[in-house]
């Protein structure tokens, strides 16, 4: 018995040493970031401002992958079933705390399969429109839509996206059941928005703002409860009379559960110091946002924000209906 436990104590302390080995001079070579949409979204245009400046503070390569599909569930279940050694982490949004309740089987539990590294930014989202859709202004919209709800169609990034969960909360206010139309993430979507092949889409300022300025799209309204500097003439929802839809997608960055804390320290200190670059935050304000704050850079704080996420969207999903699977 007495030999039987000394080799378990020995075993757990051969386990530390690797461990320790395997964080040791961490990174020591190229770090993949899975983020779990189509590229040349939004989610994609935030991890690779953040890849570029955490590869440069790291001294090692993140190079990002897009693992698009399932609203976000496909990239993220990769992530959790990686190998745990700080090589493979997750870019993801607020939609890594509605899937717990939009799927009712998903592969992978979002508060027990990572370690979170920090909170990375929050986006606010805006209601657009091709370029030439009929209504002039939010309030003709809302007539025109519910008018029209069944000639209408809206692009979304699968269910459990950001732009699926807006889009429902529109239809719920709306009481209008628009047919949407799922992409692997927004950036293919609104390739087809501007073409017009779609008419409406809810999305965030990092996908939205520079074609919105161009013109190649139309803007009706923004999710949170202020107006947009950016976008001084924008009404909320709520101005419109909409209160419900209130969304600002917040991103976080994540280890899958059992990384060893060195790897997963020395990523959340890397993304503060991102966090802190001036740089960072000027081509976010271009883009309608800014970095989170540097002590939410933290695994503490990403932690606290994801499991009151997941409670504060449940009742409300719950209430709507609507599940995935
Ligand atoms: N904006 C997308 C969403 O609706 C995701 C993306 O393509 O970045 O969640």
């Amino acid at each position: 018995m007495a030999s039987l436990s000394r080799i378990g104590s020995l075993t757990a302390a051969a386990i530390l040493l690797a461990s320790a080995a395997v964080a040791q001079g961490y990174p020591d070579r190229q770090v993949t970031m899975v983020v779990p949409f189509a590229a040349g979204g939004p989610t994609d245009t935030v991890a690779r401002l953040v890849a570029e400046k955490m590869s440069a503070d790291l001294g090692q390569q993140i190079i990002v992958e897009n693992v698009g599909g399932a609203g976000g569930t496909l990239g993220a279940a990769q992530v959790a079933e990686a190998e745990a050694d700080g090589y493979t982490i997750l870019l993801h949004h607020i939609g890594m705390a509605t899937s717990e309740s939009l799927y009712r089987e998903l592969p992978y539990n979002a508060l027990e399969a990572f370690a979170p590294v920090g909170l990375v930014t929050e986006v606010p989202m805006t209601v657009v429109a091709r370029a030439d859709f009929e209504p002039a202004d939010m309030a003709s919209f809302v007539t025109y839509v519910k008018e029209n709800a069944d000639t209408i169609t809206m692009a979304n990034a699968g269910i459990g996206a950001a732009s699926h969960l807006c889009g429902m909360l529109l239809m719920q206010a709306l009481e209008a059941p628009i047919v949407t139309v799922p992409y692997r993430g927004t950036g293919p979507a609104m390739t087809e928005l501007v073409g017009g092949q779609i008419d409406i889409m809810c999305d965030q300022t990092t996908n939205t703002t520079e074609q919105i300025q161009g013109g190649t799209i139309k803007a009706y309204a923004v999710t949170t409860p202020e107006r947009l500097d950016l976008f001084p003439d924008l009404p909320t929802a709520a101005e419109a009379g909409l209160p419900g839809i209130e969304v600002s997608v917040w991103h976080g960055i994540y280890a899958p559960a059992g990384t060893p804390q060195e790897a997963v320290d020395r990523l959340s200190t890397s993304l503060q110091t991102v966090l802190a670059d001036p740089e960072l935050s000027t081509r976010l304000a271009e883009l309608g946002t800014a970095p989170s704050p540097v002590e939410d850079g933290t695994p503490e704080a990403l932690s606290a924000k994801l499991s009151a996420e997941i409670e504060r969207w449940r009742p409300i999903i719950e209430e709507a209906g609507v599940y995935a699977d």
